[in-house]
């Protein structure tokens, strides 16, 4: 669901404000070679967690390029 007023809304309650997650995830960027197998990059995703604290559910957001240094 998109930021309003740079807030993060649960989608199954779009009353309820979502709290960051005191945490970061990170998923590292991947290429195929032509064997078809994917292999892992000198570089990463990196990106903030909002949780509902009543259903649990999850979104991820990327955190800005001057925050990051992968
Ligand atoms: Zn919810």
């Amino acid at each position: 669901m998109p930021k309003i007023d740079n807030k993060v809304f649960c989608i199954n309650h779009p009353d309820e404000e979502m709290n960051e997650f005191d945490g970061k995830f990170i998923i590292p960027n991947t290429n195929k070679d032509d064997d078809g197998k994917f292999r892992q990059l000198s570089t990463a995703f990196i990106g903030r967690i909002y949780r509902c604290e009543i259903c649990q559910y999850i979104e991820l957001y990327s955190i800005s390029d001057d925050e990051a240094a992968v």
